[in-house]
């Protein structure tokens, strides 16, 4: 029987990486642990690791250098470049590549982790098929930085080096060989295979689960579960629409670690430049995905209304006419708040807020007009 799978236009390397790695994880660390036992010297090791190769992933790779999102010194880019490296995500030069093309072209042919293809696609099932060299047509600002460049010559060999064989060297001095044996297995091989996997997740879980408060139009979603799991990255749908704000969980109650790590290096002179959108453009955005919702619903009253035509029910009556007067209300409110937009006006807190409850109310009580659907009457 001949079989159609593309074996000429997978990347063996990488394959054979992702699945070594994924089942030496999930089968020798278990062995291992039952064998010699927890020690939490190996555990804050793991900890230290994930730590430092996720936020180098979330805030270098993906805020800083993909988006530019703020300015950092040296010693950050430094940081974030090495242990980004032992994330065996690929350079921050290829990673931020394929990055701007998913932003450029998301649910389209030519995102590389479209979601149309399929959840495991999105998730991994692309990076099988990930032939090099890559066009990196849209990461000149990034070739002109030689620490960028010098991490791309010199990827794998860092990752090997600080990934791989310093927490097994740690491990060492630790306890000897069973102590090398443990950091290897965990710090190294299992937290490479969590870290990728949590950012694999932003790529498909985010694009499948969770809300779109900002823009329904995109396969994005905010979801707080994958924020934690994140340093703050599950607040997708946000960052869709404004991928150049520093700030992926905008709002204060929002788990975002990597915002908040960045805002500490402001303070300590190294990172400058935080890009914010202004709050006024993010309620706008919030008020047209509203009017996108409100115009689903409307219809649905106008074809309510069409069958109940001559019903006299008083109170199906007031709902419509209540229901009228609110999208007045709200076309105002929006109308106002698109002019400063447009004008670069600041609007007051308190016109914010009244604004953003009375969208919320408008869409509360057009959901409560359910109720008075044909099929319920
Ligand atoms: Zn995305
Ligand atoms: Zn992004």
């Amino acid at each position: 029987m001949t079989t159609r799978f593309p074996f000429d236009r997978v990347n063996w390397t990488s394959s054979i990486f992702l699945i070594v790695t994924f089942f030496t994880a999930l089968i020798g660390t278990p062995i291992y642990l039952i064998k010699f036992g927890v020690d939490p010297f190996q555990i804050a090791l793991f900890a230290f690791y994930s730590i430092a190769t996720g936020l180098s992933i979330t805030l270098g790779y993906h805020r800083l250098f993909a988006h530019r999102a703020f300015k950092a010194k040296a010693p950050v880019k430094l940081g974030t470049l090495i242990f980004g490296a032992c994330a065996f995500e690929d350079s921050a030069l290829d990673w931020a590549s394929d990055h701007r093309m998913h932003h450029k072209h998301v649910d389209q042919e030519e995102d590389p982790y479209d979601i149309s293809k399929g959840f495991f696609w999105a998730h991994m099932g692309w990076i099988f098929f990930k032939l090099y060299p890559r066009p990196l047509a849209n990461v000149g600002d990034l070739k002109k930085d030689e620490l960028v460049m010098w991490q791309h010559r010199w990827h794998r060999a860092l990752g090997f080096l600080f990934g791989i064989l310093m927490p097994t060297m740690i491990g060492m001095m630790w306890n000897g060989g069973v102590g090398a044996l443990g950091g290897f297995l965990l710090a190294g091989v299992t937290r490479v295979v969590v870290v990728q996997h949590c950012t694999f997740f932003i790529n498909s879980l985010c694009h499948t689960m969770g809300r779109r408060p900002y823009d329904s139009r995109t396969s994005a979603r905010d979801s707080f579960l994958m924020a934690i799991f994140t340093f703050g990255e599950g607040y997708h749908n946000y960052h869709h629409s404004f991928q150049h704000d520093y700030r992926n969980g905008v709002k204060k109650w929002q788990w975002d670690p990597t915002k908040w790590s960045i805002w500490t290096l402001e303070k300590l002179g190294l990172a400058s430049e935080l890009r914010r959108v202004p709050e006024e453009k993010i309620l706008l955005a919030e008020m047209r995905e509203t009017r996108r919702q409100a115009e689903l619903r409307l219809a649905k009253i106008e074809a309510a209304k069409a069958e109940r035509a001559g019903d006299p029910c008083p109170r199906w009556r007031g709902a419509v006419e209540a229901a009228h007067e609110m999208t007045e209300k709200f076309a105002r409110n929006y109308s106002e708040l698109e002019d400063a937009v447009a004008e670069g006006v600041r609007v007051s807190k308190k016109n914010l807020a009244r604004w953003k409850a009375e969208a919320a109310e408008y869409l509360e009580q057009l959901s409560a007009m359910d109720q008075f659907a044909p099929a319920a009457a």
